[in-house]
């Protein structure tokens, strides 16, 4: 996956070397050249600027030294133009380029008047020829540094080719947000220039941060523009990168027809130009969608095809996914006593680089195979790991998502100060050219403000979703790891059945917490969460193992007592409704205290279902809050 964002890097700064850098009307050293060779000069640049300085050192060579023929004698302006637009053409020795592009940056920067485009191009060169295992933020501070001086030239092509390249560099570096800001502003500046080969590597780049985020629709139609493209047609790394995100996207989506099709046309790509760790990558996509799809046979066929892919490639592919999805398969197979070892590795091995994202897919998948297997105590174990992995990821997104934001505001807040700064400087020397500094930057700060709100829509629709996929999945629930409501009426008509087979007594209780409205109210919904953690606690601790507490409301809880009688359960709610009402809050909120109000119920004959019992336990817990509240009420007491 590194290589295919490294590819996309290079294609976007070798558009980034496409530039075209119209000279200023007027600069001082020109005025002494012959017009003709200064037209003939500036032609042939932005024509080698537009096609490119070739892929190699060997095809640069003549087109540079074309460009170095039409420089008119005694033109410093146009000398150093060709210097910082030649900087960045393919070099043999990398250290001697970076050498170079330094030298460069220093003699541009000690002129009296140094040219905004000269110094971005020259920062873009430096950028680029930094060493491959140079600090991420060297490089990306080389494309704040070049995209800093294009806003300055005013050259709008300049800027958003550049903002395009630093949209690649931030996605490879994981900072989607960010990358996505770029990429929808390099769009604008292109499209309204009509540059249109440019804007593939941008429509790729914001799909691809779309899909990150959750934002389906968006991804898809920036991911099938970018496809139709004729850049993108022309370059098959390019188009597989494209097909295969479109895989992720539809298989994320349930479409896996189109998973299929998508992926299917990746694997003629690599297969044609014989590039086996990528199809092994793309097999393993299939896989997975074959597993979701319903079709685990196929998966594992297409699996061992994927290891046969990495083997021949050398490249050590992605073993746990391997081991998770093979496992997966199996278990849909009906194989579980193959599948858990597989799942035991991918597990251990995420353990091991504390891998939150993918243990939260692997953990209730193993807990599944446990079940099946009967070992109930390891199911609940997984079920319990996975809900604190989920707290994990969840808190790991929120903080990253939280370092964005920070970013995204430092990021205008610093621009605004550094408007402000050249302002006042101007100021001093020109008053008007000042107040139309300050108009552009504050035309900067609207479109920033702009941008952050589309990113905060998105995070927020994406943890919407989330959440709804969360409680449909989980079978516990994820405040206070009780069962929800889902597995307690599952469980409650499963001992209910076992009791009617064996004449053993079941009885139900029905908590709900008294006056809970008024702890949100006075001290705050966060408060009023971390209560019902409390109470929800105390009430698991007051059974036995054989029983069950879940969360089946708000603030509404649910005991299953097997093997109870009214008379038992009873003294159980009395135990729970004492330790609720003597539980120490004042930690949590000074003075804070809570009661609960407890109906019981006994399974009777003459009850249908699980239902009938619980609706008892209800119609109990009703009368106990009309008697008062705090309280226990047994259904048969009259
Ligand atoms: P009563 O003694 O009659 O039960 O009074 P009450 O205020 O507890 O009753 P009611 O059912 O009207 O109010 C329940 C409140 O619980 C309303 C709702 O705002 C709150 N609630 C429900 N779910 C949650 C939750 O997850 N967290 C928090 N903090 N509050 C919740
Ligand atoms: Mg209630
Ligand atoms: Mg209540």
């Amino acid at each position: 996956m590194q290589r295919l964002g490294t590819t996309a890097l290079l294609l976007a700064l070798l558009a980034a070397c496409r530039l075209h850098a119209a000279a200023p009307a007027a600069e001082d050293g020109r005025a002494g050249a012959p017009a003709a060779d200064a037209a003939a000069f500036d032609a042939a640049f932005e024509q080698s600027l537009r096609e490119g300085l070739g892929g190699t050192p060997a095809e640069a060579a003549p087109l540079i030294a074309r460009l170095r023929a039409l420089v008119p004698d005694g033109d410093r302006f146009r000398q150093r133009r060709f210097e910082a637009a030649t900087c960045s053409a393919p070099r043999a020795d990398r250290r001697e380029a970076l050498r170079h592009a330094e030298t460069l940056l220093a003699a541009e920067r000690a002129e009296a008047a140094p040219d905004p485009t000269n110094l971005a191009l020259l920062y873009l060169c430096r950028g680029i020829y930094r060493p491959g295992n140079s600090e991420p933020g060297l490089v990306l501070a080389d494309y704040d540094l070049a995209v800093e001086q294009a806003r300055e030239s005013g050259n709008t092509l300049l800027l958003g080719t550049l903002l395009s390249a630093r949209a690649g560099a931030q996605s490879m570096n994981g900072a989607f947000g960010r990358a996505l800001s770029d990429a929808l502003e390099a769009q604008r500046l292109l499209e309204a220039l009509g540059e249109d080969a440019l804007n593939a590597i941008v429509l790729q780049n914001a799909g691809i941060a779309y899909r990150r985020m959750g934002e389906y629709g968006q991804a898809e139609e920036y991911l099938l523009r970018s496809l139709a493209h004729p850049e993108i047609q022309g370059n098959w790394v390019y188009r597989l990168i494209t097909l295969l995100q479109l895989g992720y996207l539809f298989e994320e989506t349930d479409r896996f027809a189109d998973a299929r099709r998508v992926i299917g046309e990746a694997l003629e790509l690599c297969t044609a130009n014989e590039s086996r760790s990528d199809c092994g990558y793309a097999r393993l996509a299939l896989a997975s969608v074959e597993t979701r799809a319903g079709a685990p046979q196929r998966a594992l066929d297409v699996l061992s095809q994927a290891e046969a892919d990495f083997e021949a490639s050398g490249d050590p592919g992605d073993p746990s996914m391997v081991a998770l999805i093979r496992g997966q398969a199996l278990a849909r197979l009906g194989r579980a006593q193959e599948a858990l070892p597989l799942l035991d590795a991918a597990i251990a091995a995420w353990e091991a680089e504390s891998n939150a994202r993918y243990l939260a897919l692997a953990l209730p998948e193993r807990s599944r195979l446990y079940e099946r297997l009967g070992r109930d105590r390891e199911a609940l174990a997984d079920l319990r790991r996975f809900v604190d992995v989920h707290e994990q990821d969840f808190r790991q997104r929120s903080a990253q998502r939280t370092e964005f934001m920070r970013e995204q505001f430092d990021a205008s807040r610093r621009e605004i100060e550094n408007a402000e700064l050249r302002a006042r400087e101007a100021a001093r020397l020109k008053e008007i050219s000042a107040l139309e500094t300050a108009r552009r930057w504050q035309g900067v700060a609207l479109v920033l403000g702009g941008l952050l709100l589309l990113v905060l829509a998105g995070l927020m629709t994406r943890q919407l979703a989330r959440m709804r996929r969360l409680r449909l999945l989980a079978l516990t629930d994820p405040l206070t790891g009780l069962a929800n409501r889902r597995q307690t009426e599952y469980r409650g008509a499963e001992a209910f059945r076992l009791a009617r087979a064996s004449g053993q007594p079941f009885s139900v209780l029905a908590i709900d917490i008294d006056h809970f409205k008024r702890v949100n109210d006075t001290f705050g919904h966060a408060v009023g969460d971390v209560v019902l953690q409390r109470v929800g606690r105390e009430c698991q601790r007051t059974l036995r193992r054989l029983d069950l507490m879940g969360r089946i409301g708000g603030e509404e809880f649910c005991g299953l007592l097997p093997e109870t009688s009214n008379e038992a359960a009873l003294q159980v709610a009395g135990r729970l409704r004492a330790g609720v009402e003597a539980l120490d809050l004042g930690d949590v909120a000074p003075g804070l205290r809570v009661t609960v109000s407890v109906g019981v119920a006994q399974a009777r004959a003459t009850d249908a279902d699980f239902a009938a019992v619980l609706a008892r336990a209800d119609a109990a817990l009703y009368r106990a809050k009309q008697e008062g509240r705090n309280r226990v009420v047994s259904d048969e007491t009259t």
